[in-house]
């Protein structure tokens, strides 16, 4: 009799594990196997734009420069200096009605060279690097690393560098001190234990022709640099090298259920909205992808949400729909809805008290809605309204999707930043949608394969419904 009520009046909360049979657990299990061999290939914002081209083209969709007029049913895309892409499928309705946007980000924490990175010290070869993103500094110590990237000589052409992955590549590290001679490191606060001025990348030993004089070490070193690409000392100040861990994306757990990589913040989001766009065909309204850059350090820049260069896309789709009159873009915003597809806090069992367990997202449950962000009085929130949190609870619940709903951490602790305040402020309706973590911006970051499955069919839900 309770029991029949409480599962009548109660909010379900129960593991998303619970309802999966073995043909469930199969899709699921096969889903994440592309998810994680996309991570393998796409370790960096440039990188996946590559990788997302390519099947985005594959799929029908071809650059909006490429179309005299757009009409329904056409595949577009834009790509912002190959760090951000838009994509769009025109709708059957009128785009007066607004639009389905789905906006996630493909940049994640790491560690960016500096413009002049390459030195010598007491025989060993180094390059120095600024951090990217907020991280914890020593967790980026004593790990394989990998460097990621593009080096643009001053003619303008461009050497793409990926060197750490192939197992047959050398990896790099960044050494710490040996625990005998670290008595006074230990005493300090874990933030300042290694200092980011310390966070060198070691990269080789050996003087050029084997004769130590000064600078010969970076001397070889530039010297097999030139072999292999052509490049000078100069050359590096005109690039745009990152640092990332060179583990693989892996299943974790004895029962195989999930995913332990670097990156998911937010690839996570980004692969499973891109992927179900890929499987669209007709919708009804003007459905739109959003891969954007620089998230980490706050949307700033050409790349980054902050600027207008979304704007002048769907000027461009308005402009090529034949439709365009003053005024039309900001009403078409006004009338779109949004989830901003962005990773969530998971509750951590050994670190408890940083949540309110009663509002937290835990992984393995679904989906995660944050209604807001903001902590401390949310502030700096962009809180959804109570009608559209509504709106999308029915599209979760009528395609039985299981879902949470969410806040970062405890009221007077945590909060965190996404880009849904952005499009919040051009007037679209949105909401925080996206994967609980563990160890979010950590080299190796821990997802339930439940979830990246369930994020794929919430963005898919998301644009059917019109
Ligand atoms: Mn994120
Ligand atoms: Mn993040």
């Amino acid at each position: 009799m309770e029991e029949e009520l409480k599962e009548k009046l109660f909010k379900s909360s129960k593991t998303g594990w619970e309802d999966i049979d073995s043909e469930k657990k199969r899709d699921i299990y096969n889903f994440s196997n592309g998810y994680m061999e996309f991570l393998n290939k796409a370790k960096t914002e440039r990188e996946f734009i590559a990788e997302a081209v390519k099947v985005a083209r594959e799929k029908g969709f071809r650059d909006i420069l490429e179309f005299e007029k757009l009409n329904p049913g056409d595949k577009v895309f834009y790509i912002n200096r190959e760090k951000s892409i838009y994509l769009a499928i025109i709708g059957n309705k009128p785009i007066e009605e607004g639009m389905n946007i789905i906006g996630a980000h493909v940049d994640s924490p790491r560690l960016d060279l500096k413009p002049n990175p390459l030195y010598e010290d007491s025989g060993l070869a180094y390059l120095k690097t600024h951090y990217y993103g907020g991280i914890k500094k020593y967790q980026w110590t004593t790990i394989p690393l990998s460097l990621h990237g593009v080096i643009v000589k001053a003619d303008g052409e461009k050497v793409y560098i990926n060197i750490g992955e192939d197992e047959n590549d050398p990896i790099f590290t960044i050494t710490d001190l040996l625990p005998h001679l670290a008595q006074e490191q230990m005493e300090k606060k874990l933030k300042e234990g290694i200092n980011g001025e310390d966070l060198n990348l070691l990269l080789g030993s050996i003087p050029y022709n084997n004769k130590q004089v000064p600078e010969s070490v970076k001397l070889n070193m530039l010297s097999i640099l030139n072999d292999k690409y052509g490049i000078t000392e100069s050359d590096l100040t005109s690039a745009e090298l990152e640092v990332v861990p060179a583990f693989k994306a892996r299943t974790l757990g004895l029962d195989g259920s999930m995913v332990a990589a670097y990156g998911q913040d937010d690839k996570i989001c980004s692969y499973t909205s891109f992927t179900a766009m890929m499987e669209l065909d007709n919708v009804e309204k003007t459905a739109v992808c959003i891969l954007s850059d620089k998230e980490e350090i706050g949307s700033m820049g050409n790349t980054g949400m902050e600027s207008h260069v979304f704007d002048y896309f769907i000027s461009e789709v308005l402009n090529k729909l034949g439709v365009n009159r003053p005024n039309l873009l900001d009403k078409v915003f006004c009338y779109s809805k949004m989830l901003s597809a962005d990773v969530d806090a998971g509750f951590d069992p050994i670190y408890a008290s940083v949540s309110d367990k009663t509002n937290a997202g835990f992984i393995g449950k679904g989906i995660s809605l944050n209604k807001y962000t903001g902590a401390r009085g949310k502030s700096g929130a962009s809180d959804a309204n109570a009608e559209y949190v509504a709106y999308v609870r029915n599209i979760l619940e009528s395609n039985n999707i299981k879902y949470q709903i969410a806040e970062l951490g405890k009221v007077d602790i945590g909060g965190g930043g996404t880009i849904a305040y952005i499009l919040a402020n051009k007037g679209v309706d949105v909401i925080d949608c996206g994967v609980p973590l563990l160890s979010m911006h950590a080299p190796y970051e821990v997802t339930s394969k439940y979830d990246v499955y369930s994020a794929y069919r919430t963005y898919k839900a998301f644009w059917i419904a019109s």
